[in-house]
């Protein structure tokens, strides 16, 4: 069952019995950006169930800011680093919990070794990350998910000859397929933990079936020990897709269970916008329990009797339902604060 290694990133262990890990990457540059505003959407991020966050770190500038969200973040942070390995060296001693390289990228050996030598001295991980449009040239010849597992083969036994083992795999690729295959291969032959996901997989609902598909099977044969749903949206939504994904599969256990109805020409309530509405406040209730959020007040009820929680409504006028029970009845725009006050008050 998963990895028989494990990497320890800040508090985070990844791999062996630890539990699955969800994570996202940052959206925009932080030079120059609002730390506090970051800060906070990372608290929020974290109460919906992200593990881990990456950020791009590019350039100097990054120093900075990059320092300060580590020493703030409630959750471990991430360095991604292409090409220099200055700014991989800058990252860790900017408090980098771990670093993503491509160690291929970084050029010859003996900057690799001294990125190394900087993250065994922190304490830091590393994430060797490879994707399939970026293997060495002699690998050529191999199909890609060979390619890249035997590449990744080659750079942990660099790693291992520096007495270095705090290592993570990542082999992506934007094919699904290939991205199963490669993972199915490195789990074969290696037992270092892996961080699965299948890269520039899209707009959400795209890559929602995607990852779905390629990490569900992967996670089913006990593959995979942290992982990304990679998306071009939001990514609260990769969070919720990452966490719902290890939900349904049953290995995370709490929180809160979001129900809602398809909609019909009988809808009378826009529970499409109030589910967007409240969706990161709900899910980042610790409570084990369903909540319904159904489009008529004349079949929803009934729809939704299983739920624990349910909420529909008629024009501006919204109710609010606790195990079958009307409890409520509120309006658009108290609405959101009422659901809460409802489910925290029992
Ligand atoms: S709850 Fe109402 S709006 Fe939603 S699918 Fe059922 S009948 Fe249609």
């Amino acid at each position: 069952m998963f990895s028989e290694k494990s990497a320890a990133v800040r508090g985070l262990e990844i791999g062996g019995k630890a539990p699955v890990s969800v994570q996202t990457m940052y959206d925009s540059p932080i030079a120059g950006a609002d730390v506090d505003g970051i800060v906070a959407r990372i608290g929020r991020l974290s109460a919906m169930g992200c593990d881990i966050i990456r950020f791009a770190f590019t350039s100097r500038n990054d120093s900075n800011p990059f320092s300060e969200i580590a020493a703030r973040s409630p959750i471990p942070v991430v360095a991604d680093i292409h090409f220099d390995w200055r700014m991989a060296l800058l990252a860790l001693e900017s408090g980098a919990d771990k670093i993503r390289i491509n160690p291929g990228n970084i050029g010859e050996e003996w900057k690799v070794k001294e990125v190394v030598e900087a993250a065994k001295d922190k304490g830091a991980a590393i994430r060797i990350g490879l994707n399939s449009g970026s293997l060495p040239a002699k690998f050529s010849s191999l199909p890609h998910e060979r390619a890249m597992v035997e590449s990744a083969l080659e750079y942990i036994d660099l790693l291992e000859s520096w007495g270095f083992g705090n290592i993570v795999v990542s082999l992506k690729s934007s094919s699904a397929e290939e991205t199963v295959e490669a993972a199915r291969l490195f789990s074969s032959l290696s037992p270092y933990p892996q961080h699965i996901g299948v890269t520039e997989a899209g707009s959400p609902v795209i890559s929602a079936v995607r990852s779905t598909w390629a990490l569900g099977n992967l996670l089913k044969e006990g593959i995979g020990d942290t992982l990304r749903v990679s998306m071009t949206g939001d990514i609260e939504d990769e969070v919720i897709a990452g966490v719902e994904l290890l939900r349904s599969l049953g290995l995370r256990k709490k929180g809160v269970r979001i129900i809602s109805c398809p909609r019909c020409g009988r809808a009378s309530f826009d529970s499409i916008a109030f589910e967007k509405r409240i969706r990161s406040r709900l899910l980042s209730l610790d409570n084990d329990i369903s909540v319904a959020i159904m489009g008529c007040h004349v079949n929803g009820p009934g729809e939704a009797a299983d739920a624990d929680y349910a909420i529909t409504g008629y024009g501006h006028d919204v109710c609010i339902y606790s195990h079958g029970r009307l409890v409520l009845k509120t309006d658009w725009e108290r609405a959101e604060d009422d659901l809460m006050e409802v489910i925290k008050g029992e």
